[in-house]
């Protein structure tokens, strides 16, 4: 497979912009995993529409927090609704040399790798969105005003963990170094970056890498929710004759490590350290959202590598959306309120922080319709 090197990128001119565009917040529950647990407890947290949902109050049961985003997905919701309404719209600008970045959030179990990678009859967002990058691709390479540019798309995929920044592609025990560029482009010299032509070469790449990252990862038990995990597709348009201009547009799906509370679960040592770091990198990214979404002047990405990483694609002209799961299970209320409250105050927006109605009655009510429901109709699963 061919090399690329970042030093061949020439002179980039960004398109002007005027306002850092703000980070988009969606929200995404996803269904009970058991029937049992569905109907013994009923959910927390439900939808109250489209782009609003409500939470119980755990200090006072006759309340519950509303909640707003640009979207909500319930527990109904497909692949390709979430990938659609929140991933697709961002893609468009990388042709244009613009930058953009997909986040998943949330607690480990609440959906995260579902939503980016998926399973072979569900896939997720980032086979949807490789395969849209190379369907643009040739949709603009065919048009007549296209035949002065060339085209070219490439792949890297790195993994932080403990704050280091370690290439999936080619493992190696090294710490790689993040650089920013004259033209302020970060880059990171010797990470792996592979040409790709077509999805199956994508796939050619990424399934190994990703298949090692499983396996590694049951080994150590919990390392993948610990590490944050950045896929970055690159595409390159140049110029065929003079100026012989050139731009670069980068895409990050990023799986981000679990926001749980380490705390609270009783880790020790090294995984307190590990939890640490995790906590503080996701703490910066959430003081970094919260600074572009509220227009501030400072925005601290140089306090994580995940925001040094996410430098230029975070803010600026670059477009962002980030994907927070939720679970319905009581086990996971509080990690969900963090949660919420995280994607939440990105958005400023606490709408009517609490509705005087009872959860609980409608939540029982609901499971009565339901387990009615449920004796009639065959069960999911
Ligand atoms: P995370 O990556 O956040 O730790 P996972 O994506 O591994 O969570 O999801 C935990 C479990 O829940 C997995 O078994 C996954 O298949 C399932 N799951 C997550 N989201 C959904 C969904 N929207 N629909 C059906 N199953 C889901
Ligand atoms: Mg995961």
């Amino acid at each position: 497979p061919k090399r690329v090197s970042l030093a061949e990128a020439g002179p980039v001119k960004k398109p002007s912009h005027s306002a850092p565009t703000r980070v988009r917040v969606s929200v995404r529950l996803r269904p009970y995993i058991s029937r049992e647990d569905e109907g013994k407890e009923g959910p927390c947290v439900r939808g109250t529409g489209d782009r609003s949902l409500e939470i119980l109050n755990w200090r006072n049961s006759m309340e519950t927090m509303s909640y707003q985003f640009d979207a909500f997905y319930g527990e109904r919701s497909s692949q390709q609704e979430v990938y659609t309404g929140s991933v697709k719209p961002v893609l468009s600008h990388l042709l244009s040399g613009q930058n953009a970045s997909v986040f998943a959030y949330g607690p480990t179990g609440a959906g995260k790798t579902h939503t980016m990678l998926g399973g072979a009859e569900e896939p997720g967002v980032i086979p949807r969105a490789v395969r849209d990058v190379f369907q643009m691709v040739r949709e603009q390479s065919s048009l007549p005003a296209s035949q002065d540019w060339e085209h070219s798309v490439s792949m890297s995929y790195l993994e932080i963990y403990n704050e280091k920044v370690l290439d999936l592609l080619e493992p190696r025990d090294l710490d790689l170094p993040i650089r920013e560029d004259k033209d302020k482009n970060i880059l990171i010299p010797g990470l792996t970056q592979r040409a790709i032509g077509s999805f199956s070469e994508f796939e050619s790449h990424f399934l190994p890498a990703s298949q090692n990252r499983t396996v590694a990862s049951t080994k150590l038990n919990t390392r993948s929710s610990r590490s944050h995990t950045v896929l970055v597709i690159r595409v390159v348009k140049s110029q065929r004759s003079h100026p012989f201009r050139q731009l670069t547009g980068k895409l990050y799906l990023i799986d981000l490590a679990g926001s749980e509370d380490n705390r609270r679960t009783g880790n020790q040592g090294i995984r307190l350290k590990e939890s640490g770091a995790i906590n503080s990198s996701l703490f910066v990214l959430s003081k970094v959202v919260d600074s572009l979404n509220q227009g501030l002047a400072r925005v601290p990405y140089r306090d994580s590598k995940l925001t040094r990483l996410l430098q230029d694609s975070l803010g600026g002209s670059a477009h962002s959306v980030m994907i927070t799961n939720i679970a319905p299970e009581q086990k996971y209320y509080f990690d969900t309120l963090t949660a919420l409250n995280f994607a939440a105050k990105s958005k400023q927006v606490v709408n009517k922080p609490f509705t005087r109605e009872t959860l609980q009655a409608a939540a029982l009510k609901r499971q009565r319709e339901e387990s009615a429901q449920s004796e009639n109709a065959p069960k999911k699963r």
